[in-house]
């Protein structure tokens, strides 16, 4: 059954929107592969019924507050688009919905004071670091802040690593085989800055300048995948017009940064610089997939170890990357790589989801943590940092001493022969 919509009425966004309801054809196999549809059994809050509900929306037969709370509940992991036969490109769907729909849905006074303390602090890394810092110093009071702000103070580690500004430009060692720009992260500068650190040494040992301007915006893809689109855009340009232009490709080091950036056509559709967002998006590369295809100087032995890999949604799903960081740990030579039983499942990080939904975030941490605990691994690898503190924090829960780890601090650590396994990220015990 196709079914139509006023496309003319969504805006320049409509045409993906139309074409994802018009895809699904209702045939439920998306259904196993949601977090969420795995955690309350309900057809409301599963790829399927909420394509329903969003068309019964935009058709105008159903209030979007009777949607909202299911749409509030998808965490945006695209897991769906990667089980669907029909092709359903359900990301072009629940992003643009919620820009269209979301802002007219009222929200509580809680919900919009956690969306300002959010935007005020994530994607502004002083701002962040600072305001960890006083959480961190407050937790007494924990007790005393309204339950619905709870989740958020649990989130905020012990203590934070150095801060660390990064060199500008590193030059290639040996051979030149081309020039960089680095994403750097909003949060991922605060909570390991370790990782850049990594991926610049890894990127110059292999033969390739690296350019890390200093006033990098956020991405935007915090705002974008809760419905703020102008916001989005906003920082969106400034980080793209904050990067060289002469760099062979913009690399990300987060899944979620990666997924957002390679968003940009839709979310720069109809503006006057759509075009310009095109060619910014078309660079943009994740780490293990640029070392792959340029190859990558294999290091000495590690001692051996099994290293588990979780597929970060917004890398496995939202841009199909799989094999690359696999390889990139199998290069490694003392590594057995391991694989986990539902690897594709979302831990429940989802850039705010865990703030936003502290029930299903916490189920599906969990769970992940249960399975990395099943698979018997000494490290855990992700690559993105929401991930990684979700993980570990999960792991801290159940008492279990896998370490998490990017799967390019365990590259840099190879090459600089030292230990893999070593507290890569700070455990969430004090
Ligand atoms: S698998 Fe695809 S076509 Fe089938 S119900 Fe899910 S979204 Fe619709
Ligand atoms: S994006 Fe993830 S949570 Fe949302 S419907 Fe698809 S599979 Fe379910």
């Amino acid at each position: 059954m196709r079914h139509e919509l006023p496309v003319e009425q969504l805006g320049a966004m409509g045409p993906g929107m139309a074409e994802a309801i018009q895809a699904c054809v209702h045939c439920g196999f998306c259904l196993p592969t949601c977090p969420t549809y795995v955690e309350l059994g309900q057809e409301a809050d599963s790829p399927r019924g909420r394509i329903l509900l969003m068309k019964e929306v935009l058709e105008g037969t159903l209030e979007p507050e009777a949607a909202q709370p299911h749409i509030d509940r998808c965490l945006g992991c695209l897991a769906c688009e990667t089980a669907c036969p029909s092709g359903v490109s359900y990301g072009h769907l629940v992003s643009p919905y919620r820009a269209l729909v979301g802002k007219k849905v009222s929200k509580t006074w809680i919900q919009r004071l956690k969306r300002w303390l959010v935007f005020a602090t994530l994607p502004h890394p002083s701002r962040l670091r600072w305001a960890l810092r006083l959480a961190a110093g407050t937790r007494w009071l924990q007790p005393l802040t309204p339950k619905a702000l709870r989740p958020m103070l649990r989130m905020v580690p012990p203590r934070l690593p150095k801060q660390v500004t990064l060199p500008e430009f590193s030059p290639a060692q040996g051979e030149r085989r081309g020039r960089v720009a680095l994403v750097a992260g909003c949060a991922q500068q605060v909570l390991s800055p370790e990782i850049n650190e990594a991926t610049i040494r890894v990127l110059t040992r292999n033969g390739f300048d690296v350019v890390v301007p200093r006033h990098q915006a956020c991405c935007g893809a915090l705002a974008w995948h809760v419905g703020e689109p102008e916001k989005a855009r906003h920082t969106a340009r400034a980080l793209m017009r904050s990067m060289p232009t002469d760099a062979d490709a913009v690399i990300s080091n987060a899944a979620g940064c990666g997924s957002g950036m390679h968003e940009y056509s839709t979310l720069f559709a109809g503006e006057p610089d759509e075009a310009e967002a095109v060619r910014f998006s078309s660079l943009v590369t994740d780490i293990s997939v640029w070392l792959t295809k340029a190859g990558f100087v294999t290091p000495d032995p590690v001692s051996p170890v099994r290293v588990g890999y979780h597929d970060a949604c917004h890398l496995a799903h939202a841009q199909r990357v799989r094999s690359a960081p696999r390889s990139l740990l199998q290069g490694i030579p003392g590594i057995t790589l391991i694989e986990l039983q539902e690897s594709e499942l979302c831990c429940g990080s989802a850039g705010t989801y865990n703030i936003d939904q502290p029930d299903i975030a916490a189920e599906l941490g969990l769970r992940k943590a249960t399975r990395v605990r099943e698979a018997d691994v000494r490290i855990l690898a992700a690559a993105n940092i929401g991930c990684l503190v979700q993980i570990r924090q999960h792991l801290d829960a159940l008492g279990h001493e896998t370490e998490v780890s990017h799967p390019i601090v365990l590259l840099d650590r190879a090459y600089r022969g030292e230990s893999l396994i070593r507290g890569a990220l700070e455990s969430s015990k004090a």
